[in-house]
């Protein structure tokens, strides 16, 4: 007998199993609209021009390829941090933000995680929208928390269940650590308002929560990084100390360099430093070290103000070809077919992703009847359509919920 057979088969990953079905689509038709990666207006892939020039000038540079530190290339992490916190932000003038590259967002998450689990004196809780990026749940339990969930999706409005939220977090006990997704919330597409925000910070303070955010897409959501950094700003305004894990994977377009990084704000530079030092000893039996070349691009963009203009106003394309297709989606269904149910979450969602709404019958005849491919849920990802596919989609729709 082999040392393996008693090894169980393990569920296929729901997201890469709609990939395989799309592939074996013949159909010229056909759409995958289940990967969480932006594409172009010919659905293709996108590298930057600022990511390109950037390589330029890393290659110009003849770096060599030594290790980089336990935490990684230090001038990199400093401007993501400004990126993520603004220059006018407490921590960042008095210096007390430890920080450590990261393996893109979920290594950032998952540092995290490793982090509070050990460190976090009140609580092993932590608080999870529902639904929410199917990736949080085995990333914080294998981290050692206690994955527990709040209200956050209104089935009846495809909306904000804020009161639902409200009641979860009041419900919470003192010092749990609460999950934010700090814009362009996956999968639902649907993010507090400022006002809504304000709230939520409230309620923070008043439980003691531990709030951990979670910005995987600052700047694909609105088109600006400022606008998408409003709620980790206005927490850490408020006086709170926060988590955050960032990447760079959709705002750069670079999946897979894996690029990220994780942070905490500390009460002082004393303090930073005994963080720093546990950052180190939970990254260094894990990987040892990140890798270069993201990090490089990354802070070529981050350190020149004439390619982090560049960088901005491609962002910005990006998240406005998203949005004319929220809109084209919707114009099409509400005007053109008169199809039938409301669609106005389609235009007012954010990000890269819509919860359509669609049930889970439906979107199998979506995908059986007209090759078109989403998750089970009813999510799509909106980079998928463009100019030539669009109409054939809304049209798809239409029949399928007639
Ligand atoms: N967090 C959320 C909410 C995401 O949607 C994603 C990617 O889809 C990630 C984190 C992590 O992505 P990556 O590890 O590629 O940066």
């Amino acid at each position: 007998v082999s040392t393996w057979s008693n090894v169980p088969a393990g569920p296929p990953d729901p997201i890469l199993g709609i990939t395989e079905a799309f592939k074996a689509d013949k159909d010229p038709r056909k759409i995958n609209l289940g990967v969480g990666a932006y594409r172009d207006e010919q659905g293709k892939p996108y590298i930057l021009p600022s990511v390109k020039k950037a390589e330029e000038i890393v290659r110009e540079s003849a770096p060599d390829k030594e290790y980089l530190p336990i935490t990684g290339l230090g001038s990199f992490t400093k401007n993501a941090a400004l990126l993520a916190y603004g220059s006018d932000a407490a921590p960042i003038k008095e210096g007390t933000v430890s920080i450590t590259q990261s393996i893109s967002g979920t290594g950032a998450l998952r540092i995290g995680g490793e982090f509070l689990a050990r460190h976090y004196p009140a609580s092993k809780a932590i608080y999870l929208p529902v639904p929410t990026w199917g990736n949080h749940i085995p990333l914080f339990r294998d981290s050692g928390l206690e994955v527990r969930g709040y209200r956050y999706f209104n089935k009846d409005t495809v909306g904000l269940d804020f009161e639902g939220l409200k009641a979860d977090l009041k419900a919470a006990p003192e010092g749990a650590i609460v999950l934010l997704h700090a814009c362009a919330h996956n999968p639902t597409g649907i993010d507090p308002t400022p006002a809504q925000w304000a709230e939520i910070s409230d309620i923070v303070k008043e439980k003691k929560l531990f709030p951990f955010f979670d910005m995987a897409y600052q700047g694909f959501a609105s088109g600006s990084t400022v606008k998408d950094a409003f709620a980790v700003r206005h927490f850490v305004a408020q006086g709170h100390q926060i988590a955050l894990a960032q990447s760079f994977a959709k705002n750069m377009g670079l999946y897979g360099e894996r690029v990220g990084a994780f942070s905490l704000t500390t009460a002082d530079p004393e303090e930073k430093a005994r963080v720093d030092s546990q950052l180190k000893i939970i990254i260094r039996p894990m990987y040892s070290n990140p890798p270069l070349h993201g990090a490089r691009i990354a802070n070529a963009i981050l350190s020149s103000s004439e390619l982090y203009s560049q960088w901005e106003s491609e962002v910005k394309g990006m998240a406005d070809r998203i949005i004319s297709m929220r809109e084209k989606v919707y114009n099409v269904l509400t005007h053109d077919l008169k199809t039938p149910g409301e669609w106005g979450h389609i235009k007012s969602q954010i990000g890269m992703f819509s919860y359509t709404g669609l049930q889970s019958a439906q979107t199998k005849a979506l995908a059986e009847k007209a090759h078109v491919y989403m998750t089970a849920d009813g999510r799509i990802s909106m980079a998928g359509l463009n100019g030539g596919n669009v109409e054939y989609f809304a049209e798809s729709v239409d029949a399928a919920v007639r």
